[in-house]
Parts: structure tokens; sequence; C-alpha cells
């Protein structure tokens, strides 16, 4: 028997207990947007790490702690750190919960519980299986370093930084985060990139008051109109972005990343069915993948002016404004965009005014990165099937602080069934999935083991 079987032998033989345990932890509240619970449980993990014989601490930061442990067993071996977060998301509505947010219960073989699947029951996934390895050969296959955050479910503001003033601590070789959902069929995922985005509003003035639009109309320029000619220079009606210098530098995807991409699996009729729609947004030539993966989006978030209560109002309103987003990919940075976006508006509509909001990075692994087959090798051992290879997702996450800061291969490995409902009431992990996480976890530091 491989040293691998006896770690699954292992894990097998104490389902219930990782169950019982689990249950424990997501018991504690950590909900970061609140301040409920997250110091005790950040010294809680301190002392899980303490207890595998990690270096483990709490690292300060202007928000709340980073949770930092290290455990070096070969300088010839690889490193990997395994990043995750501690904070939840606050519970409301209460009164959805079939049971209480706090008081876990398993039921149709799934714990209910806030956290279990985002992140909590993640990672503690990941710290069992460590403990499986320390078990059975008394040591680790490869050095780790454990880093969760406090603060991922409101927006990760410490995280550049963080980074950037821990550098010295977080040298590994690659990064691997468990968050986030399997595929809905509960095969298993492998993510190598997320798009960036940068969200900006644009604001039109009109006159000092909204005016009688029979008194002034024709005589008065209206805001809205101004927004909406603006905007028709933006995008043009086949769904192309007519702003210069964001679709330009892009980055055509790989013929690795184009060939992942059409082994997705896609029922676009079911997708289309679900949405109520009997087409998609143009280009109409461009494939459902690429849409999501390989290209940048502008989106009108919402569009405010005027009157829109009962009946009719004859006004000529004095303000407009647009919310909008785009999202990003490689090489576009938030800088970048919002500058062309400032560009195109003092050509098009200099009084418009431009104000930006947050932004993010893309960011993306390359898919012939050598530890993605050390990743696809680990994950097929422990579910006995292939990972569907993403090569970036539509949304974004603070994924570059890895592959842009820090500088090394970022993988996203989930753990979680597709309806999880992160977020939202009635939060769940099944069973099966929390194992197959502790499975996936200690097959992966096993191959990397492998790795010379
Ligand atoms: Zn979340």
């Amino acid at each position: 028997m491989s040293q691998l079987d006896a770690i699954f032998d292992y894990i097998k033989s104490n389902e219930q207990t990782y169950v019982d345990r689990v249950i424990d932890y997501v018991r504690h509240p950590s909900i970061s947007a609140q301040n409920i619970g997250i110091r005790e449980v950040a010294t809680l993990l301190v002392d899980h790490l303490r207890g595998l014989d990690f270096d483990a601490k709490l690292v300060e930061t202007p928000g709340h702690p980073f949770v930092l442990g290290h455990r070096n067993v070969d300088p010839d071996k690889p490193t990997v750190l395994l990043y995750g977060h501690y904070d939840v998301q606050p519970p409301d509505p209460l009164d959805e919960w079939v049971s209480p947010p706090f008081e876990p219960e398993v039921r149709d073989g799934r714990i209910w519980a806030r956290g279990i699947g985002d992140n909590k029951g993640q990672h503690f996934a990941q710290l069992l299986a460590i403990e499986a390895h320390l078990k059975i050969t008394g040591t680790l296959p490869c050095n780790i370093i454990f880093c969760l955050e406090g603060e991922e479910e409101i927006g990760s503001p410490q995280i550049a930084d963080f980074v950037r003033d821990n550098m010295d601590q977080l040298q590994a070789d690659l990064v691997v985060t468990s968050d986030g959902p399997l595929h809905e069929s509960g095969q298993p995922v492998i993510t190598f990139g997320v798009r960036g985005v940068v969200s900006f509003d644009l604001i039109a003035k009109g006159a000092s008051r909204d005016v009688h639009s029979g008194n002034f109309g024709g005589l008065v320029p209206n805001p809205i109109w101004t927004l909406i000619h603006l905007l028709a220079t933006m995008k043009d009606g086949d769904g192309n972005i007519t702003v210069e210098g964001i679709v330009d530098p892009v980055i055509p995807p790989t013929n690795l990343e184009l060939d992942a991409a059409s082994r997705l699996p896609l029922d676009l009729e079911t997708v289309m069915a679900d949405l109520g729609l009997d087409a998609l947004d143009g280009p109409l030539d461009r494939p459902y993948w690429d849409r999501l993966m390989f290209h940048p989006t502008l989106t009108i978030n919402g569009f405010h002016g005027g009157y829109d209560g009962p009946g009719s109002k004859t006004v000529l309103p004095n303000r407009a404004i647009a919310k909008c987003d785009v999202r990003l990919v490689e090489p576009l940075t938030p800088d970048h965009v919002f500058d062309r976006i400032q560009t195109h508006v003092a050509k098009h509509a200099p009084n418009v005014e431009v104000v930006r909001h947050n932004g993010m990075l893309p960011s993306k692994t390359p898919m012939d990165t050598p530890f993605a087959v050390t990743i696809k090798k680990a994950v097929q051992r422990a579910r006995g099937m292939e990972p569907l290879l993403y090569p970036t997702v539509g949304g974004s996450l603070p994924d570059y602080v890895w592959t842009k800061i820090l500088k090394k291969p970022a993988f996203v490995v989930p753990y979680a069934n597709a309806d999880e409902a992160n977020h939202a009431p009635n939060e769940n992990l099944e069973i099966v999935r929390f194992i197959d996480g502790i499975r996936t976890g200690a097959a992966l530091l096993y191959e990397l083991g492998q790795k010379v």
C-alpha cells in the first residue's frame, strides 16, 4: 500500500470525528463586517497550527489580523502557501435559516452553518489533511505556509499591503486556495486566473435646477441625453467596446487556454432558459467561455436621472448618473483603463465628470506551469476523475497579490458543493465533499513531496 493510500484509509476511519470537529470550529462566529468573534477564531487557529508543530502567529494589520504559520521539513522540497479566510458573511436574514447559523446541524448528508463552505470548512479540511500526514508518517511531504485572512468577506482591503510587508515570510513556490464551489456536477475544478475590475461613475449636469420641459425644452441641455450620447460612443450596437486603448492591448488566449475552455461542459439551452433569454449579448460570433474568460466587458450597472414615479411629469432634469464597471483581462490594469475612459470622456463629453471607485488587477497563472501537472495529478488521485480546468473565471478576486506581488503561480482548488449557499441563509457543505476536500488536500501535499 502506498503512503497516500494509508493516509486515505486513515481519513476514512476518522470521518465521523472530522465532522464533529469541523462543527466545533464553525460554531464560533467570525463576522468581519460586524467585528464579531474575529480575534477569538484567529487565536484558535494559531493554537491549532501550533498543535501541528507550526511556527504560528497573528500578524496585525490596520484591519483584522492574518493567521500565519510555517512548517519547514526539508529545504529541497517545494513550499506551498495554503491561503484561505477565517471570516464569514453576516448570517442575516436569520429567520430564513432552518437551523441557526452558529448552531451547526447535520441533515441530509450535509452540515448546515454559516462559514461551513465559505471558507472555514474548506481550510479546516486542509488542516485535517496536514494532520493525517503527521499521524501516518510523522512528518510532512513538503514545506507549508498556512495563511488565513480575516477580511476576505469585506473585500480584502489589507491583503496587498500584508503581502508586500511580509514578503520574506511568504516565500513559497506556489499558492493554493481552496474556496468556492466545485462544478455543479460535483466534478473537481482547478482555476488558473480571475478577471480584474474597475468601477466608475459618469455624472452629467445641466441647468442649476430641474426645469419645466415646456418652458425650457429645446433651450436647456438635458444631462440624460448627454449620457446616452456619450455611452453610445463607448460600446457599439454589436457589443464591441469602442473606447480607444481598452481592447487593443488584450493578450489573446494561448492554445492551452482555448483547448481547456473548449472542454468545459456547457448546456447553453439550459443556461438561456434559466435566464429567460433567447439570445446572448453581442458580439454574436464569440463563444460562451471566450466572453467570460478572454475579453474585457463594459457594463452599465445603473442609470439614473429625472422622474420615474407614476404617471407623467414634464420635467427637464438637471442631473444624470451612469454607474459602470469594466472587467479586465491581461494585461489591462484599473489605472490604464480608467485613464482611457477619462481621455474618451474628455473628447466626447468634456463636461461629464468621471469618478473612480474600486479596482482590482486581473491575475493569470500559465496553464503550462510545471505545478499544474502536480495539482491535476493530486486531484485525480483524490477524486478518481479528471478535474475541469478553468483558465480564468469571470469574476474578480485578489489573486493578483500572489501572481503579481509575490510573483508565484496560484491555483484555486475548491472543495464545496455548487449549492453551498455561501453568503445566503442555509449555507451548507455536503459531508462527502468535505471528506473529498481532506483527501484532495492530503494528495496535494503528497504529490508536491514527490516533486523535486
Ligand atoms: Zn465569501
